[in-house]
């Protein structure tokens, strides 16, 4: 089993101008702030698979994992997961304008549990739901409109003059 990585030497694949490797890592990736929800990934290592080519000045590299997220639907709240396919791509190519360069490779140690994380955030869906068609909740009343009769509506809320006139009627 591959160990535990944040970061990852290029150097030491020794790779010549022209040459590829793929690498296969296990990143720890963080829990996830997403539309103000926490959403955790399962399991306490992720792999992930990279891919280095060394070009004639620096690297082309390709990152790819697939990540299951769990926290709450954006809908209704209840338990949802999110399976995400993340497939990033970085060019390094020093002297080549800053446009050019990885954020994530220093010289040739490169950062791959921040890009992990920063490819999943860009790779999220719209929402994380529990299913496609949840209905959410209710929201005059908060009920969880996947559980609710198919009927669920409300009377329009009482004008409140009417109200103080039935309290009136009542006492
Ligand atoms: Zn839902
Ligand atoms: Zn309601």
């Amino acid at each position: 089993m591959a160990s535990l990585t944040d970061t990852f030497d290029l150097g030491r694949l020794q790779l010549s101008s022209g040459q590829a490797r793929q690498i296969e890592l296990q990143v720890a990736l963080d829990r996830f702030e997403f539309g103000g929800q926490t959403y955790s990934p399962e399991g306490a290592r992720v792999p992930v698979l990279l891919d280095a080519a060394r070009t004639s000045h620096g690297y082309s590299l390709r990152l790819r994992y697939d990540v299951v997220l769990s926290g709450p639907c954006m809908r209704c709240l209840e338990d949802a997961r999110a399976r995400i396919a993340v497939d990033a791509r970085e060019v390094d190519q020093p002297g080549g304008g800053d446009e050019l360069r990885s954020p994530y490779l220093d010289a040739d140690e490169l950062e791959v549990r921040a890009w992990a994380h920063d490819a999943l955030s860009l790779a999220l869906p719209a929402q994380i739901v529990c299913r496609e068609d949840c209905l959410g909740l209710c929201a005059t009343c908060g009920a969880n409109l996947n559980e609710a009769s198919a009927d669920h509506v409300h009377e329009q809320a009482p004008d409140p003059r009417f109200a103080k006139l039935s309290e009136l009627r009542f006492e």
